[in-house]
């Protein structure tokens, strides 16, 4: 068909829990399972344990990722109340900074206004912050980026409400519209709370999955949304089935096969799948985008999606058992085989930083 082959997916929100948790996850396998998923580059988010918020931080969690990233690597800066100013020093060795406005999974929230302000008045405008706000929290994002003249990227979209600000906010900036930019996540896309009777704990994500009119009203306005991301989060079954399960579910596997059986669907035109997981991307954070990094797909394969046969090494996926049509053959990274009829074929370190 037309889009085999397609431009190998950037997807920018992924934790690949490298260092500090890396029982639920590593550069290794975490870049395994984007290569199986067809991704090629991927942003790791800076809820790490501990977290990366200086240049230090990023310097051990480079060199870790150097050594086991099978597919290209970009970090993001996390906005602490108590490292303002860190942007400035760092913006150029990161994607972004990643600001937490609201309690999320892991150490890193911004509750204090004062730092809120600090961070983006001080940030430099040449790349976005890249914001975790629900409800009220995008109003707040959306009019400090007007206020201090930033790009915003606001990740992980899944309420009617947001999604609608989120437009509004697009109309009305005229000529600056491209300095908002949001995500939405596969789980949100394709999953609702009514899963949450099947899934029970699986299906635990922040944000959590909305009713089916907020994943309706996603897909009425997927025309201005820029990037489908997976915000790829695992844990073990384990903790997943604790009394305290923490929230995140894997998605670097799976996000091609449900965009590729929505455009079999007649939901998603190619062309608009390459925008969300490649062009955007590529725009947004400013990569460069390699004719010799591309991937081939058999968009009529049906089958059922497994967690037991991903690579992520949590070993599951909130959609076991739906079938899918699209399946990812090929992986060519910078001319070199990095997958191939499921096997990963790049090896550890062949990763390149991108920052
Ligand atoms: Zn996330």
């Amino acid at each position: 068909m037309r889009y085999s082959p397609l431009p190998g997916l950037i997807d920018v929100h992924v934790h690949l829990r490298d260092p500090g948790a890396t029982h639920k996850e590593d550069f290794s396998t975490g870049t395994a399972a984007a290569l199986a998923g067809g991704v090629v580059a991927v942003l790791d988010m800076p809820n790490n344990t501990p977290p990366a918020v200086d240049g230090q931080k990023l310097s051990e969690k480079t060199q870790i990722a150097s050594e086991r990233a099978r597919c290209d690597f970009g970090f993001y800066l996390g906005a602490t109340e108590d490292n303002v100013g860190e942007g400035a020093i760092l913006s150029h060795r990161v994607a972004g900074l990643k600001i937490y406005m609201g309690q999320t999974y892991g150490p890193l929230k911004m509750a204090d206004l004062a730092a809120l302000m600090a961070h983006f008045r001080s940030w430099p405008a040449a790349r976005p912050i890249a914001v975790h706000a629900e409800g009220l929290a995008v109003a707040g994002a959306i009019a400090l980026a007007r206020l201090y003249s930033k790009r915003l990227h606001i990740c992980h979209v899944s309420r009617k409400a947001e999604i609608e600000l989120i437009r509004k906010a697009k109309e009305s900036w005229g000529a600056e519209a491209d300095k908002l930019t949001c995500e939405v996540t596969p789980h949100h896309l394709f999953l609702t709370q009514a899963d949450v009777a099947r899934l029970g704990n699986l299906a635990q994500v922040k944000p959590p999955l909305g009713t089916e009119e907020d994943r309706a009203a996603l897909w009425d306005n997927l025309d201005i949304v820029d990037v489908i991301a997976s915000d790829h989060a695992p844990h073990t079954i384990a903790e997943k089935e604790s009394p305290e399960p923490p929230p995140g579910v894997p998605g670097l596997e799976t996000t091609l096969p449900l965009l590729l059986t929505a455009v079999a669907d007649g939901r998603l035109s190619g062309e608009r799948l390459i925008e969300l997981t490649s062009e955007n991307p590529a725009r947004i954070f400013g990569l460069k985008r390699d004719k010799k990094t591309y991937i081939e797909v058999d968009p009529d394969d049906r089958y059922v999606l497994e967690g037991s046969s991903l690579r992520t090494k949590c070993g599951w996926t909130p959609f076991e058992g739906m079938t899918v049509q699209g399946r990812v053959l090929r992986v060519y990274l910078r001319d070199a085989l990095a997958y191939a009829d499921g096997q990963v074929l790049a090896q550890p370190g062949f990763g390149r930083a991108l920052f």
